[in-house]
């Protein structure tokens, strides 16, 4: 019992990382002779794949390492009962016992709307203990998706002259007007819009990640530029999960009014307080000293650069200059400014 309730631990603890990816909050862990072997937790709207379940990665996980696609003296320890894919990647991988947190009355499949792990019809069947930290292993779900429903309501951010709000397949042609201006793309670090079905094409693939934004004026809400956050590997520079990175463009007739540093105020008071990011990284390739300014303005420090780095999106080889800042930074600014008012 003291054995299961530690690797049930283990499993929170893989969920956590998946509730902090903004995804719904499953983790895992596969146990041979009391040892965890594999990892795994649920990755799928990061990985933009039906397979990244918790127990399917933690599966891989375990026959990369023993060499064997039978696990047969395995037990895996899953906060959530196991939906119908991973029930029937148990019985094929025939681990031996699978340790459930709590139960899934809407979809699982080890017990509740099926029980696939214990059909005499198939050739393995797979022990089922239930109820290990039962509690905790609900309430990190239930309180993903209480949180979900109240950051849907306030998706929008709001600063006095800008609403930042998530991407519209309708804001195709605004889109388009600005990001087909040869002078906004590249020297953020893409390629010129060719079309409004480009445009659309991009809000769909590109922009309709966790965390970007439609920059809008809030005069007639049309969307003049684009700023997102990418938290953890989202982020091209190899990030942990408590950080993040910022990227922004704004259309060719808005430069100059000071409109995205707001932007950025609004997006790092979201990511430090709302998102609790420990450090939020910028940066801005060699000569876009309009770029360098924003982040001066908004108080990232220079960091490092990256120097003829090969940039896939645009084929060519380019220098990138890194700034940072950090909680602690951004809280003493914070203050400063307070301290004027
Ligand atoms: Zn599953």
């Amino acid at each position: 019992m003291d054995e299961q309730i530690k690797f049930m631990r283990e499993a929170l603890k893989q969920a956590k990382k998946a509730y902090r990816l903004g995804e719904v909050p499953i983790g895992c862990v596969i146990v041979q002779d009391h040892k965890i072997i594999a990892r795994g937790y649920n990755r799928r709207n990061t990985d933009k794949i039906t397979l990244a379940h918790a127990e399917i990665s933690a599966i891989k996980k375990a026959s990369k390492k023993t060499g064997d696609w039978r696990l047969e003296d395995c037990t895996m320890y899953v906060t959530l009962e196991p939906c119908q894919m991973c029930a029937g990647a148990i019985v094929q991988a025939r681990i031996k016992e699978v340790v459930i947190g709590c139960m899934n009355p809407k979809a699982g499949c080890a017990g509740s709307i099926l029980n696939l792990l214990q059909m005499q019809e198939f050739n393995h069947q797979v022990e089922i203990t239930r109820g290990i930290l039962e509690e905790e292993c609900s309430e990190i779900l239930s309180r993903f998706f209480k949180e979900l429903r109240e950051r849907r309501k306030k998706k929008k951010l709001t600063t006095k002259r800008l609403i930042l709000r998530p991407w519209l397949e309708t804001d195709a042609e605004s889109l388009y007007k600005y990001a087909k201006d040869p002078e906004v793309g590249p020297i953020a670090g893409w390629p010129p819009h060719t079309s409004v079905e480009n445009s659309r094409e991009i809000i769909k693939n590109v922009l309709s990640v966790n965390e970007t934004y439609a920059v809008c004026l809030k005069e007639d809400g049309k969307a003049i530029g684009s700023i997102g956050l990418m938290i953890g590997n989202a982020s091209n520079l190899d990030l942990p999960d408590t950080e993040g990175e910022i990227g922004y463009w704004i259309g060719v007739p808005f430069w100059g009014e000071g409109l995205i540093p707001e932007a950025v105020t609004e997006l790092l008071r979201h990511g430090f307080c709302d998102l609790k990011l420990e450090k939020i990284w910028c940066g801005y390739f060699e000569g876009n000293t309009k770029s360098k300014r924003v982040q001066e303005k908004c108080g990232f420090v220079y960091h490092h650069t990256n120097k003829n780095i090969h940039w896939e999106l645009m084929d060519d080889v380019r220098t990138e200059h890194i700034t940072c800042l950090t909680r602690e930074e951004w809280e003493k600014s914070r203050e400063e400014v307070k301290g004027y008012e």
